[in-house]
């Protein structure tokens, strides 16, 4: 365990033109050692082992000067430097964090929505009950990041398993979790060509293994529990995107673009296809009003127009 020398809560910096959802970014650790092959982790400042800050308890002061802002809700994402439930360190620290929020939000009569990001199964593996200690101002979110299996299997070589992942997902709302759904990053792939039709047919394979996921997710878990969704395309630095074509990495394909905020992406056309195809499945499977819970994370507005969203932030979402 190492000290942080920052601070350990920051605002989430979205990036030129990118929608904001209104999180703040709590950092319990740094590193992660599950090698998602499109991970930014690897091409940032980082220790090179997973790390969790032994000083955490210099949150106090970071959290009494937030929760004296004029603003009655908050959003803690603990899923963006590490992943949330990576090693017993990192429940340990989660859970410390929880009883910090909870008694601070109590006394500034704050509401507090906190949410746990991971790709493992470690909250059913370990049976982990620790994090269910929390006032009724504090709210946790179980998310789970989600792709069809082929795309786990190629790119996220270390991590659970979908199934897994789905399993842990019910253990949560089991336990009393609000759930999220987090399909990200939805990834084009296998594209067998270079031609309109290559693009055109890896587009429908995607959309049918999505359709297989979301009955799978829709079968696991009480839908009523569910928080939010988000849905995000494959994003990469100029770095990476670099790194990764001189790798021959099968997750760059020609038809990405760079965009205002300096990431890659593929073209508006095929994004806002793969969106609103994919909102369109929630519909059919949840109903209409599924679509206030659904957001797109780091999209421009003009995507969430393009796909029929109002653009909305993750604290609008009732408590
Ligand atoms: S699980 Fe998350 S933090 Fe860990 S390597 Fe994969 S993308 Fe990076």
């Amino acid at each position: 365990m190492v000290v942080r020398k920052t601070c350990f809560i920051s605002k989430y910096v979205y990036g030129n033109k990118i929608v904001d959802l209104d999180e703040y970014v709590v950092s319990l650790g740094t590193g992660c050692n599950l090698g998602c092959e499109y991970c930014y982790l690897k091409f940032s400042k980082v220790l090179g082992n997973p790390t969790v800050y032994e000083n955490l308890d210099n949150i106090t002061v970071e959290l009494t000067n937030l929760f004296s802002l004029p603003k009655s809700v908050f959003y803690f994402n603990c899923g963006e430097t590490t992943d949330s439930l990576l090693t017993d360190q990192h429940i340990h620290s989660l859970s410390k964090l929880i009883s910090i929020i909870s008694n601070l939000a109590e006394n500034y009569e704050k509401k507090c929505f906190i949410e746990l990001r991971t790709k493992t199964a470690n909250l059913l593996k370990k049976n982990e009950k620790n994090l269910c200690k929390h006032s009724k101002n504090v709210k946790i979110i179980y998310t789970a990041s989600l792709a069809p299996q082929n795309v786990v299997s190629e790119f996220e070589k270390h991590t659970a398993t979908v199934q897994e992942r789905l399993q842990s997902l019910s253990y949560a709302q089991q336990l009393g979790f609000l759930i999220g759904l987090r399909f990200e990053p939805i990834i084009l792939y296998p594209v067998n060509g270079i031609t309109y039709n290559d693009v055109i047919s890896a587009v429908e394979n995607l959309i049918a293994n999505y359709e297989k996921l979301i009955n799978s997710v829709v079968e696991k878990i009480e839908t009523q529990k569910l928080h939010s969704i988000t849905f995000s395309c494959l994003r990469l630095t100029r770095q990476q995107f670099r790194q990764l074509l001189q790798n021959r990495s099968k997750l760059c394909f020609y038809e990405m673009f760079l965009c205002p905020d300096k990431k890659y992406r593929y073209s508006r056309p095929i994004r806002t296809e793969i969106y609103s195809r994919l909102i369109s499945l929630l519909r059919n499977c949840l109903g209409n009003e599924i679509v206030l819970k659904i957001f797109l994370a780091t999209e421009f507005d003009y995507i969430w127009r393009d796909c029929g969203l109002v653009i909305k932030n993750l604290t609008s979402l009732s408590f």
